[in-house]
């Protein structure tokens, strides 16, 4: 959908395109004085160690400490271009073509294209409102399960008691997990826990992936790490070396002074306000249930009560309303939305709004 909009507005059209949430802010002001900080010293840019420099990775331990509870050495921290490339790699290391991998649905579309890719058995669940030992005793065994938290798109943040059961499934079947935190600072309501803080992680086989991306509106930087034992990281660096070799010297500047920073409240704050706005709109629409998230930027919408063509609903909102969003069948979950509310500015948010209340009011009213 995001493609679908950009080639209208190439072809000088205005579409208004909540199908990803790329964010309105810049990055930190710290971090775009490393980077020119980093140029202005007109020393040449080196190539780092594959698994990034290493004052990067011990300040990156220390910020695993501080933030995140859980005690890391530099040697089990690889600085990677976001944590997409993480991700592969980390399930690259892990895994064999073939392997059963648990993946909680809806999900991110890039977990299915990364499995794909490796030639893994997905092995979809329904996600659970609260995730207990007695939904995880109905699941199959598997290698390795994919956490998402907090979860894209719905918001969920995974509580200890919720952790602690599925650090107790993975013992039970010596299956391994990796954590995709990336959201790790867009909380709004709650608090987040990492596994690794909760868990020998080391034993239990836990990867932990962090992004600059959507925590800091750094998207176009590239800058993620994964947290995995040491042999893991080892051989993710082995993978990494002939394919990117590290992320460029200035993202890593970018990457250190971004998660030295800690949370970016104003971002949090600007967003809060817009994800209540936006659901307070929709409360008042009675074909469409959209709870409020307690993370992230997206919305995450049933329309079942309209239809369960999100594929189509999606199509002619972007025809005749000129509103791009995400169908719910791209993260595997057909009769639901996803709309990213953070990209543009408040007015065109509101309008975006608008024109989907209209077009969803005239499906409604067309089919009662
Ligand atoms: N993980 C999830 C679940 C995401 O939705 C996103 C981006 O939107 C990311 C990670 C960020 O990935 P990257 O760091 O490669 O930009």
């Amino acid at each position: 959908m995001h493609g679908r909009a950009e080639n209208l507005r190439a072809e000088g059209k205005e579409v208004i395109d909540f199908s990803i949430a790329v964010s309105h802010f810049a990055a930190p002001q710290a971090v775009v004085d490393a980077v020119r900080a980093g140029l202005d010293q007109r020393t040449p840019l080196p190539y780092t160690s594959v698994s990034g420099a290493l004052p990067l990775r011990r300040n990156l331990a220390a910020k695993l400490r501080r933030e995140n509870a859980i005690d890391a050495d530099p040697q089990e921290i690889i600085a990677t271009n976001g944590a997409k490339q993480a991700l592969y790699q980390a399930l690259y290391v892990l895994t064999d073509p073939g392997d059963a991998v648990i993946v909680f649905a809806p999900y991110w579309p890039a977990y299915r294209a990364t499995l794909e890719l490796l030639g893994l058995h997905p092995v979809y669940i329904d996600l659970p409102a609260t995730l207990t030992a007695a939904d995880l005793a109905r699941w199959p065994a598997a290698k390795l399960v994919i956490l998402n938290n907090p979860h894209n798109p719905s918001g969920k943040v995974f509580t200890t008691a919720e952790l602690a059961a599925l650090t107790d499934w993975m013992a039970a079947h010596g299956a391994a997990a990796v954590v995709d935190e990336s959201y790790e600072h867009l909380i709004f309501e709650g608090r987040h826990i990492s596994l690794a803080a909760t868990c020998d992680w080391r034993a239990a086989g836990v990867v932990t992936l962090f992004s600059a991306s959507q925590s800091y509106g750094m998207m176009g930087w590239r800058a993620g790490f994964a947290l995995a034992p040491a042999p893991v990281v080892a051989a993710m660096e082995t993978l990494q070396g002939p394919i990117t070799a590290a992320p460029a010297a200035l993202s890593q500047l970018a990457c250190d002074a971004a998660f030295a920073g800690g949370p970016a409240r104003a971002m949090l704050d600007d967003y809060r306000q817009r994800r209540d706005l936006v659901v307070g709109r929709f409360a008042a629409l009675p074909w469409i249930d959209m709870p409020s998230p307690r993370s992230g930027p997206y919305l995450w919408g049933d329309v079942r009560r309209l239809t369960h063509d999100t594929v189509g609903f999606a199509e002619r909102l972007l025809e005749q309303q000129r509103v791009a969003v995400m169908p719910g069948d791209a993260l595997g979950q057909p009769g639901w939305i996803r709309l990213g509310y953070i990209s543009d500015d408040v007015a065109t948010l509101r309008e975006g709004i608008r024109r989907i209340a209209v077009f969803g009011d005239a499906l409604a009213a067309a089919s009662s």
